[in-house]
């Protein structure tokens, strides 16, 4: 057969694959969003048996052929990262023995569930048991797959390929040093925001429709989208065609809504801009966690949060805003949307302590798969560096150890992408400023230049690009921390006149 009649029936074996990794994401998305409860187990039931499905063609002898066949003989660059990904998922995949990856799938959903109640009851010593097992398997896995310095590395590489414990253990350090030092002096200044006057009754209604507005302002594709109200906000993408955001509402406090739906919107804009060449390929996603977050953070942080944002959107959140924000002026507002206070929770963090709760979390967790710590020593030693790294502890370990969802699903090497997006929003960031005067785009409210700027450079690659390919090959240089600090200082001094 020629090369042509094996890369169609080829694509025909990849259609298959997305086929099932759409109805999975299809399945998820209910689940979280419209299910009714009593449907819950049985559509567990259906997910677990798609999964398995997508597993057997990824690790089947049909894929292993087509790789082989295909490797050397294909001329097309899409072709070529296409097989690549197929082979480093087949051999990963292939290293762990299906009855393992069968039980492991199962424990991941029992956990969950378990994870959920004793959140719940903040009582960890149900969770323990579970945990002691996912980290067991993860630790396994690890050795399956094999590692250069650190065991931990392997579990990294499934979330953020190219970043090892050896840079985190440069950057982190460096990065909290800087932090900590800002925040004494942010803790010494006189001339603090006044986030009450951020409080009052917000009808959900009203939140929604000012989110809507502006995710269509960022040039969010309705058509291609949905916005949807769930627990714990995320976006989804089925296809570049269906990419779904969600948001959560507190009708005490906006920030949640408005806050997140941005954030949510910089992961979409992301799917729904990957180009269309690489559509049924495992190519048409985010190239990494990491990657993802400097999108989501990047519009967040450096567009929702900035003051130029404001100035543009002001008139239009008071248009939806109780009436008490009629009396708040806008310096005072946009001071207040950036208060620096160490929290509990890290999804509720401000832009300057956040990395401080992903260091705690990468620490403990590298700690647990080198057998350094025990999982039943978790909840003490959370506390520990909670107080040491933000000066508080918390109450109990429902706003403690047993907060992210993340360790529950098996989820080991995932939170340091959330400090590496960050640093990489801001050093994407920094060379975008270069080229546009992004405070002039935003006050005018006119968002395309922007966007058009993150598909060139970041979006459109899909998985094409290796993450700190793409850092680099923006930005001419290789991961520094030292801008995140640069923004944040800059940033702040102004805020809190230090
Ligand atoms: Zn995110």
């Amino acid at each position: 057969m020629d090369t042509y009649l094996i890369e169609k029936d080829f694509k025909n074996l990849l259609k298959e694959q997305a086929s099932y990794r759409e109805a999975i994401m299809l399945a998820h998305w209910d689940m979280s969003t419209k299910i009714p409860k009593n449907g819950i187990e049985q559509r567990s039931e259906v997910v677990g048996f798609l999964s398995e499905k997508l597993h057997q063609i990824e690790t089947s002898e049909k894929m292993k052929y087509f790789i082989d066949v295909l490797k050397d003989s294909t001329e097309n660059e899409v072709m070529k990262k296409t097989i690549e990904e197929c082979e480093e998922t087949y051999e990963r995949n292939r290293k762990i023995p299906n009855q393992e990856f069968k039980e492991y799938v199962m424990l991941q959903t029992k956990s969950e569930s378990i994870w959920q109640e004793a959140r719940e009851n903040a009582d960890f010593s149900l969770f323990q048991p579970y945990l002691e097992q996912l980290v067991d398997y993860n630790k396994k896995f690890a050795n399956y797959w094999g590692y250069e310095d650190n065991i931990y590395d392997a579990l990294l590489h499934n979330f953020e390929p190219g970043v090892t414990t050896k840079t985190l253990d440069h950057v982190f350090p460096e990065l909290r040093k800087s932090l900590t030092s800002l925040m004494d002096k942010i803790n010494g200044s006189t001339h603090k925001p006044d986030a009450s006057v951020l409080t009052g009754h917000f009808p959900k209604k009203d939140q929604e429709a000012f989110s809507v507005e502006v995710l269509k302002r960022m040039g969010y594709n309705f058509t291609s989208g949905r916005l949807d109200e769930t627990v714990h906000p995320f976006a989804i993408a089925l296809n570049r065609n269906d990419v779904r955001v969600t948001t959560r509402y507190d009708e005490k406090d906006f920030r949640m809504a408005v806050f997140g739906t941005i954030h949510e919107g910089g992961h979409a804009l992301y799917e729904q801009n990957i180009n269309s060449e690489l559509i049924n390929t495992p190519l048409a996603t985010g190239t990494s966690m990491g990657i993802h977050e400097s999108q989501s953070l990047f519009w967040e942080n450096f567009v929702g949060r900035n003051k130029a944002f404001w100035e543009s959107h002001y008139e239009l959140f008071k248009s939806h805003a109780p009436a008490h924000f009629q009396n708040v002026p806008l310096d005072d507002f946009y001071r207040a949307v950036n208060e620096v206070k160490p929290s509990f929770i890290r999804i509720e963090a401000d832009e300057l302590t956040y990395p401080l709760h992903i260091m705690i979390r990468y620490e403990l967790e590298k700690a647990l798969i080198n057998g350094e710590i025990k999982v039943k020593d978790l909840p003490g030693l959370w506390n520990e560096k909670m107080n040491n790294y933000l000066g508080i502890t918390p109450p109990s370990d429902k706003e403690g150890v047993l907060q992210d969802i993340h360790w529950s699903g098996g989820d080991f090497g995932y939170f340091p992408s959330y400090a590496l997006g960050y640093m990489y929003s801001a050093q994407l960031h920094n060379t975008l400023t270069q080229e546009i005067n992004l405070d002039e785009i935003i006050t005018k409210g006119d968002f395309n230049q922007l966007r058009n700027w993150l598909t060139k450079n970041v979006h459109q690659y899909g998985k094409m690009k290796k993450p700190l390919e793409i850092i680099e090959d923006v930005t001419k240089e290789k991961l520094n921390p030292e801008h995140l600090v640069n923004y944040l200082m800059k940033k702040y001094s102004s805020i809190y006149q230090l």
